[in-house]
């Protein structure tokens, strides 16, 4: 009985160490983890984008506007823009 709980274990262990390696050659020895990791680089650097306010400057993620467009605002923008 032992011996069967172990070699579950062992055989899920083996699938998690191929499923890692697998994920690790394709993220760092292909072309398309490349151009994954190009893709977060890309969001990564958008949305830190959309912290700074042009006029305003940096601004953290919970006090910015949300728009009924789905577009994220500063709120001293919103309140120049909307209130005058
Ligand atoms: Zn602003």
């Amino acid at each position: 009985m032992t011996a069967i709980i172990i070699e579950g274990a062992l055989f899920v262990a083996l699938l998690a160490t191929v499923g890692a390696l697998f994920y690790f050659v394709i993220m760092y020895f292909t072309p398309v983890g490349e151009r994954y990791r190009q893709t977060q680089n890309r969001r990564r650097l958008d949305s830190a984008a959309e912290l700074v306010c042009p006029i305003h400057g940096p601004r953290s993620s919970t006090e910015l506007v949300r728009l009924t467009s789905g577009e994220l605002m500063c709120p001293e923008c919103y309140k120049e823009t909307i209130h005058g």
